[in-house]
């Protein structure tokens, strides 16, 4: 395995199935974890990207990491998809293969 994938709301890395989100129609989300996003929604629509700094820093601090390690994953929040302006595929009907979805 050598696609790391982090969470695009809260870049918490998705390394395992069970810490994934869940679409409208139950499949497994590849974007978003089970803390961020729940039957095709998020599960805290009203967060800003400042809520979500601090709650990263909040969790990270639980976890006892390292300041290094902590400034890197809220200095990525920016830039995911989330966060970045790229609003997050509304489920308006059939959408057709990605391209960059490959999973074959
Ligand atoms: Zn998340």
């Amino acid at each position: 395995m050598s696609t790391e994938k982090f969470c695009q709301s809260c870049s918490m890395p998705l390394d395992s199935k069970a810490v994934l989100g869940t679409e409208k129609d139950g499949s497994a989300s590849l974007e978003y974890c089970k803390f961020c996003y729940q039957h095709g929604a998020f599960v805290h629509p009203e967060m800003t990207l400042a809520g979500m700094e601090y709650r990263v820093r909040a969790r990270m601090a639980k976890l006892d990491l390292p300041a290094d390690l902590v400034n890197l994953a809220v200095g990525r929040l920016p830039f995911l998809k989330r966060w970045s302006g790229a609003a997050p595929r509304q489920n308006m009907g059939p959408v057709g293969a990605a391209p960059s979805d490959k999973d074959h």
